[in-house]
């Protein structure tokens, strides 16, 4: 039979108290004992998820129950029965073996703001967190290890306490002692008897070239740290990539909006431009006009995992000068008086599709 209680009502270990209402009241409807007349089976199904949902519902027993994931009533009377076997060779040996339960540690996120130019190159990033460890002191137990202990008064030395339900009656670990039967006098001073202590840590991340905004990045084990065997929490970093003045990303292309006067955009020439390696020299076309473009192959963000890379482009934007003085005027007047409608591809078209309307 299934003992987790997130397993037996089908949820997920984040599910939401609506979600976890919702899968009891479908599940009890169908292995309801009065719709399942005669069948053992349905009523021990039915029992299961009642317990799971007595605990899951509540958040406080939730929060208890996640911290001791996995240690339910079955897997309890077990270890008890394996305790008393155990007696005597503990008189004997006189080797305290102290059973815990394995707690997990929390999964942590970070945020980091990089440029986009270090999203090319790729970059080492460091920075502190601070995350639960295992306190040095006490090694988790939460109190020295010659404290004084005293049996737990709620269950009287047993570990779980008997629950009246409609139906039948359940063990219940007891909140007291935790399922421990006894309790600890005295407290570890340094982390209060919590067993863990916040600690800032140096963390180093490397950020591989061409990575992606908003993207994840898991460091295993780096979370907090979990305590009796349970495993560590991860650390997810979390990485965003800041808007750039002049460059445009387009997935792995690089785009640069480059504005040009009139007449450099009539002549042409060699002109310097700025790229995410430095000023790049690039010949501009005579005649170019506002949003041509030029593709530079293989110049714009690296790949992802891979020796390629996107294209480099530059898109012109030819501008008309602004609040002319007379003389500026005049002279621009002159320069259209020289040139033929002929020397202007677009208003010659234009000019022809208008007549034939
Ligand atoms: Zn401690
Ligand atoms: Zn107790």
């Amino acid at each position: 039979m299934e003992k987790d209680y997130y397993k037996i009502l089908k949820v997920s270990i984040t599910a939401t108290q609506d979600e976890i209402k919702k899968a009891f009241r479908q599940l009890a409807k169908k292995y309801h004992p009065d719709r399942n007349q005669g069948s053992p089976n349905a009523e021990t199904i039915f029992k299961k998820l009642q317990e799971a949902y007595e605990v899951l519902v509540d958040p406080e027993k939730r929060r208890r129950y996640d911290q001791i994931k996995g240690y339910n009533r079955n897997q309890r009377e077990t270890e008890h029965k394996e305790e008393f076997y155990g007696f005597w060779e503990f008189f004997q040996t006189q080797v305290k073996k102290r059973r815990k339960t394995p707690v997990y540690g929390e999964d942590l996120k970070y945020k980091i703001e990089i440029t986009l130019k270090e999203a090319a190159k790729g970059v080492r990033k460091n920075f502190t967190i601070n995350r639960f460890e295992v306190c040095p002191s006490c090694n988790a137990y939460g109190h020295p290890p010659n404290a004084k202990v005293i049996t737990c008064p709620v269950c009287h030395g047993k570990g779980s306490v008997r629950k009246e339900k409609t139906f039948f009656t359940i063990n219940q670990i007891c909140e007291r002692c935790k399922g421990e039967g006894k309790i600890y006098v005295e407290k570890c001073e340094r982390c209060n008897g919590l067993g863990r202590i916040n600690v800032s840590r140096d963390i180093s991340v490397n950020i591989p070239a061409g990575i992606v905004d908003g993207t994840s990045m898991k460091l295993t084990g780096e979370g907090g740290k979990g305590t009796f065997g349970g495993k560590d929490g991860d650390l997810f970093i979390v990485v965003k990539i800041k808007e750039d003045p002049l460059f445009k990303r387009l997935k792995d292309d690089i785009l640069l909006r480059l504005p040009l006067s009139i007449s450099e955009a009539a002549i042409g020439g060699i002109i310097e431009v700025p790229s995410l390696e430095g000023k790049i020299k690039m010949e501009v076309p005579a005649g170019t006009q506002s949003g041509d473009r030029i593709i530079i192959k293989n110049k714009g963000m690296p790949k992802l995992e891979s020796k390629k890379r996107g294209n480099f482009i530059v898109e012109f934007i030819v501008e008309v000068p602004v609040e002319l003085t007379e003389k500026q005027k005049e002279l621009l007047t002159k320069l259209e008086n020289e040139i033929p409608i002929t020397h202007y591809p677009a208003r010659k078209e234009f000019k022809k599709r208008k007549k034939q309307d």
